[in-house]
């Protein structure tokens, strides 16, 4: 009895459940830093699972881990993302319905690497065939392919993901998986013209240059030499210590072949990597009339010009002249220098992001699964994490109205549908207030009023508006806000002052600053409509599906990047909602990417905004499973000789029948109007092993 109370006493409890008093968030930090002292980074509250990045290796992911976590129930082992991984892939096997896992937490937090070991889980430890091999080398081989194009090193995170990644992993019945699909959110394409200081471009950019084989390089007119390549040195990086380029080149390479790209695929798509360093070195002089020109032999032209398959005058035109329609004629108007570059930026941007999405769909062609017969699936969301910097804009907007999204969907699904479910089912409750982000949507997206909407409508009125009248628009219209603060309004809000061209949203996970500068030009995205036609023109396999001939011309206005966003994020939460959902909340323990601190204030804010204080009373208060009647008793009727083979009477009735034989104490389970709630998955586990008897 005393060595497990000392045990107890060094390692915390397992399950914040069992916290004592469970209402006090002194001792939830205690109990969370005492683990991650002993290098238990996993704690579950019922089954949402707690994370905390150790920023170190440990041998708990091995395939013998695997095989202890295997099909053994949730709370016999300790806490593990693999007991979670399997947990949601045998209630899919029993049940046969869709789930899906949200990792959440802020950059840094440990969000893919999470959703990594999710995958190793199931691709190494689920039934497998010959054929099954296959996918599963796919799925698993998708990732670093993803992560090369995808993630960069920011200040924030060395290996920060630059996209929304959505994937499903299709099972069979049995519980092989045979397919899977992966859907990307806004890719941060400015990052492949502009990084800030102490960040980087797409990994693989150095990937390519420092470990690129010689005749490759030779091919596509590169030096091994990052420092010559402007896109490549704004953030003054290129080299970080943690990041292998030359390895992960290897990797990538290989698994390229794995997911069925084909040498050519592969020459092309490095020919387009290659060009987008070469467009950048492309300068521009001023000639006479002080327009942009370009010399006959540009070296740097010449090699875009060769790599993509477009004539040299043609692309000269393109980066130096707009076209024009004036009445049934075309004139092309030069450009400044400054035009130029801008052009040039905009094309660079344009056939990166375009190359990425293209990359994503010939990863979904090879883990597409033809097979008529019904599948379930699992998603594994990971998305970019909540994120502050020094100065914050359009990207950063984006990406934290994302991460309020997910929050909304958090509450929705845990906090509030199941409050209203005890309402529902006339179950006793006390309810457990929580902070609704919905005020924080509301004020992002609302329709005419949220500041998507102002900005939109800035967009619309070029020549007009500036970042500034959008600035101000919004200060008319939303500065009584609470979650809003100018300029004007920052001493009596925040006290602390704004300058003149920032904003600052007070988000659920703190409050951050917005420089307005660059915002509409950026949800503008921009390509002059010449850029698409010059690109139309190329032989590169790629580029010719990334710039189709059909595509509609640019006369009417293309959707803004924020408005595409914003309906991909009502696509996705539509997917989402759809499915069973089960959560991984990830917290950086440190900003200084180190191992062993544990930093009190920085979790103990991560805690309080990730919701887990009232997660945990409403599951501390409520019940851990809950199933309809129906289900229930057609799952366990063969347990009790009175509802065996055939109960005559409801299906509330036979479950209580069931349940009085199985011998449930009053305190444990509660009928409800459609559902039996359990309250501990003691219980139903208890019921699970009668019946395998
Ligand atoms: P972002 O939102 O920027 O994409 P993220 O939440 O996805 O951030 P990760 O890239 O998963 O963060 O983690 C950052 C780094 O922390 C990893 O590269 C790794 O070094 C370390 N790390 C995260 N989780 C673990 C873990 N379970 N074990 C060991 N190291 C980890
Ligand atoms: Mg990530």
């Amino acid at each position: 009895m005393e060595a497990s109370l000392t045990a107890r006493d060094r390692v915390g409890i397992q399950d914040f459940v069992l916290l004592d008093p469970y209402t006090s968030e002194t001792a939830f930090l205690e109990n969370l830093k005492k683990r991650f002292h002993e290098n238990l980074i996993y704690t579950y509250i019922g089954t949402l699972l707690v994370s905390v990045n150790p920023y170190k290796d440990f041998d708990i992911y091995s395939k013998k881990q695997m095989d202890i976590y295997m099909g053994v129930n949730f709370f016999e082992l300790p806490p593990h993302i693999y007991a979670m991984a399997d947990n949601v892939f045998r209630t899919m096997l029993s049940e046969f319905n869709n789930h899906f896992i949200l990792i959440s937490g802020e950059s840094g937090a440990g969000k893919t690497e999470a959703s990594k070991k999710i995958l190793q889980f199931y691709a190494v430890s689920c039934p497998s065939t010959k054929l099954l091999n296959n996918v599963r080398d796919r799925l698993l081989l998708s990732n670093p392919v993803l992560e090369a194009f995808g993630n960069a090193k920011t200040l924030k995170n060395d290996n920060s993901s630059r996209f929304g990644k959505y994937m499903d992993i299709q099972f069979d019945h049995q519980g092989g998986a045979v397919g899977g699909h992966v859907l990307s959110y806004l890719l941060e394409k400015s990052r492949v013209v502009h990084q800030n200081h102490g960040e980087r471009n797409f990994h693989i950019f150095y990937q390519l240059v420092e470990g690129g084989e010689e005749d490759l390089l030779r091919w596509l007119g590169l030096e091994r030499n990052c420092q010559h390549y402007r896109y490549l040195v704004q953030g003054d990086c290129a080299k970080v210590s943690s990041i292998n380029d030359k390895s992960d080149w290897r990797t990538v390479r290989k698994a390229l072949s794995v997911i069925e790209f084909s040498e050519n695929d592969i020459e092309q798509l490095f020919g387009i990597i290659a060009s987008v360093l070469h467009l950048g070195n492309i300068k521009f002089e001023a000639n006479e009339r002080g327009y942009a020109s370009l010399n006959n032999n540009n070296q740097e032209m010449n090699w875009v010009s060769k790599l993509l398959g477009i004539p040299t005058q043609v692309l000269q035109q393109g980066l130096t002249h707009r076209k024009i329609e004036a009445k049934a004629e075309e004139v092309f108007s030069p450009f400044s220098v400054d035009h130029a570059v801008y052009a040039r930026d905009a094309l660079a941007k344009a056939i990166y992001g375009r190359t990425f999405n293209w990359l994503v769909n010939k990863i979904n062609e090879s883990l597409v699964n033809k097979d008529s017969s019904r599948k379930t699936v699992i998603g594994l969301l990971d998305i970019y994490g909540f994120e502050v910097f020094n100065v914050n804009s359009f990207e950063q907007f984006c990406i934290n109205y994302c991460n309020e999204k997910l929050q909304q969907l958090f509450i929705q699904l845990t906090l509030k549908s199941e409050q209203e479910e005890y309402e529902m089912e006339g179950i006793e409750w006390e309810s457990v207030p929580f902070f609704n982000n919905k005020i924080i949507c509301d004020l992002v997206e609302e329709k005419h009023r949220g500041i998507i909407s102002l900005l939109d409508e800035e967009c619309l009125r070029p020549g007009e508006a500036t970042d500034l009248t959008f600035l101000e628009k919004m200060e008319e219209k939303i500065a009584g806000h609470p979650h809003f603060v100018t300029h004007k309004l920052a001493d009596q809000k925040t006290r602390k002052t704004l300058d003149r061209g920032d904003f600052r949203l007070l988000h659920y996970a703190g409050e951050v600053t917005y420089c307005v500068v660059g915002f509409l030009d950026k949800n503008n995205d921009l390509l002059y409509r010449n850029g698409k036609e010059v690109m139309r023109q190329s032989k590169n396999a790629i580029i010719k599906v990334c710039f189709p001939s059909t595509e509609p011309d640019s006369k009417r206005r293309p959707e803004t990047v924020v408005t595409q966003f914003k309906s991909s994020l009502v696509g996705l939460t539509e997917i989402l909602m759809s499915k069973e959902p089960w959560y991984v909340r990830c917290i950086k323990p440190n900003e200084a990417k180190q191992p062993g601190r544990f930093d009190d204030v920085l979790v103990r804010h991560q805690v309080k905004y990730l919701g887990l204080m009232e997660h945990l009373r409403v599951r501390r208060a409520g019940f851990a499973y809950r199933r309809k009647y129906e289900i229930f008793l057609q799952r366990y009727k063969a347990l009790c000789p009175d509802t065996w083979p055939n109960w005559k009477g409801t299906a509330a009735e036979g479950v209580h029948c069931l349940v009085k034989h199985m011998g449930y104490t009053p305190d444990e389970y509660k009928m409800g109007r459609t559902k039996i709630f359990i309250r501990h998955p003691k219980t139903l586990f208890a019921t699970e092993d009668a019946f395998q008897v």
